[in-house]
């Protein structure tokens, strides 16, 4: 017997004309690539995106057709999220720090009709165009003031092709599993693979996203995404935040800390959402300057592993609450959180930090299995390692148009194989040792590179360390650790071992200790550990 339910589609547009009439005068700040801060609210958001669907669909884009984004976190960049897929059109974000050769094989795979670009990047777009034959239109995400001498073919100018528009539109209405966006991850090898989000994952991300146990957004919030737009959606923050109603302050191209800190404080924000080295950069202006975030809130910090130090220093020398969530581009991206929970209140409060320092529980939507080395399902026991596998209704179930690539990401039954090294506990808690490419194999016994990180950024001279294994005659891999010390200070290899000694077990320690003027990151702000492996293959370990 069937439900006797209305069946109605989950889709994008509802998001943003919900946000338009409920929250109509909630207000979005946006730090402009021209400069001047902007503001608006939904309401007037909501009719900008009706004026892009129909200039999109002048310009001839229809159901499916792809149109790219180069752009920053601004407002325009969200009306683009609604105007694009809400008339059933795909939203392909691109990654500017991407290498040129990534970008043109991205948009060639993808088939993009159109490339919408800020000013920042529109040198960029120059150099590409002849490489992009299928882009047909270029859209200068500014106003005629600032529309710049270009050689980019067909250019037309943002404003001017919305001035042009009516604000009346009737979203259409459409199967929600529809595409409405696109979003490549760079390996480190092999193409970029596609990952191709439906309107039903993305509705159902975002309100799994607004559940209390997840980032848990309301109307009374005002949020800072500082991870891109052009990263998983910045984490999916423009539609949660609409679906909440929640104020939401766009960056823009400024993210050094002094900047997203003033910002901060400025716009009265209360959640925050950034990788590591975002907050690190936070943390560094804020100990210099010896201010402090007055309306935030919360943070959740996630992308790469955060350091258990830097959690520690949120909880208790500001007072917000640190939250680490885990996810991937093919998860939209979000995977777990980590909060403890009503048990772990009594617990002291480093004892705390240790729970928020792992990847956290799997929000209700994402199901998780710990594939033991040996095959087997590995048990909560806080111990057994293996690979992660999940599956989910916001989880990919292949790569667009790439058989090889899906091929090898799903196992037997149909999950995904995350390649992330993991423990879950006995609490449920999902602990990430290492990127199954990164952990050191040091004589039959594994080291977390997570973990030599983590207990090294605990010390007060250390800005940033990685730590790579090295080939080691009788061991088969030993570990290095690169730091950058912080500015003005000059630690010793033989202090952060000395550091180091009483947090890892001995076979675990770094067998040598080099000091960088700075750390390589990829495209998403990650550690480019393959770079790293590069540029130390000659180095001699003195233990070999
Ligand atoms: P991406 O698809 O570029 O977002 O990268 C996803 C990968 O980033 C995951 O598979 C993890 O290896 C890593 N990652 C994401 N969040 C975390 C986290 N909180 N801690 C450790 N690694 C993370």
């Amino acid at each position: 017997m069937r439900g006797l339910m209305m069946d109605r589609p989950l889709l994008i547009s509802g998001l943003i004309e919900y946000a338009g009439e409920y929250h109509g005068d909630t207000e979005l700040v946006s730090r402009t690539v021209e400069g001047p801060i902007h503001r608006y609210t939904y309401a007037e958001a909501n009719r900008r995106s009706k004026q892009l669907a129909n200039a999109m669909t002048r310009l001839g884009i229809g159901m499916s057709d792809r149109v790219a984004t180069l752009a920053w976190n601004t407002y325009r960049h969200f009306e683009l999220y609604f105007g694009i897929s809400g008339i059933g059109a795909v939203m392909h974000t691109l990654n500017p720090r991407l290498f040129p050769d990534q970008l043109r094989y991205m948009v060639n795979h993808a088939e993009d009709r159109i490339v919408c670009v800020d000013l920042t990047f529109v040198p960029l777009a120059e150099k590409m165009a002849a490489l992009w034959p299928t882009v047909k239109h270029y859209i200068v995400l500014t106003d005629r003031e600032h529309m710049p001498q270009t050689s980019l073919p067909n250019a037309l100018c943002y404003e001017e092709l919305l001035a042009a528009e009516k604000p009346e539109f009737t979203w259409p209405s459409f199967d929600e599993n529809t595409a409405s966006s696109l979003c490549y991850t760079s390996g480190t090898t092999g193409n970029p693979k596609g990952s191709l989000y439906s309107h039903r994952s993305t509705v159902l991300h975002s309100m799994a996203a607004c559940t209390a146990n997840a980032i848990g957004f309301s109307v009374e919030d005002c949020i800072l995404p500082i991870v891109p737009m052009f990263h998983v959606n910045a984490w999916g923050v423009p539609y949660s935040a609409a679906f909440a109603g929640a104020k939401l302050v766009f960056p823009g191209p400024k993210l050094d800390g002094a900047s997203v800190c003033e910002l901060m404080e400025a716009e009265g924000v209360t959640f925050g959402l950034g990788v590591p080295t975002v907050w690190l950069g936070c943390l560094q202006y804020l100990e210099q300057t010896g201010k402090r975030l007055g309306t935030v809130k919360r943070v959740l910090c996630g992308g790469s592993a955060v350091p258990l130090a830097m959690i520690a220093t949120f909880q208790e020398r500001y007072g917000i609450e640190f939250l680490q969530g885990w996810g991937m581009t093919e998860m939209s991206p979000l995977g777990t959180v980590s909060r403890p929970k009503r048990k772990h209140a009594a617990l002291a409060p480093s004892a705390r930090h240790a729970i928020r320092a792992k990847q956290g529980l799997p929000i209700f939507g994402v199901e998780c299995k710990v594939v033991g080395f040996d095959g087997k399902i590995a048990p909560h026991d806080g111990v057994t390692r293996g690979e992660l596998h999940v599956r989910g209704p916001w989880v990919i179930d292949s790569y667009y148009k790439d058989e090889a690539a899906t091929k090898a990401a799903f196992d037997a039954d149909g999950w995904f194989k995350t390649g992330d090294v993991v423990v879950i506990d006995p609490d449920g808690y999902v602990q990430i040792v290492d990127r199954s490419k990164d952990v050191i194999k040091s004589g039959g016994e594994w080291i977390s590179s997570i973990d030599v990180e983590n207990a090294v950024m605990a010390h007060p001279d250390v800005a940033e360390a990685a730590v790579i294994g090295l080939p080691h005659p009788k061991w088969d891999e030993r570990p290095l650790l690169i730091v950058v010390a912080k500015q003005g200070r000059s630690p010793t290899s033989g202090a952060m071992i000395d550091f180091l000694k009483d947090k890892l077990a001995k076979w675990q320690l770094p067998d040598d200790v080099v000091f960088v003027p700075e750390i390589p990151h990829g495209g998403t702000g990650k550690i480019l550990k393959t770079r790293l492996r590069e540029m130390f293959k000659e180095h001699r370990l003195p233990t070999a």
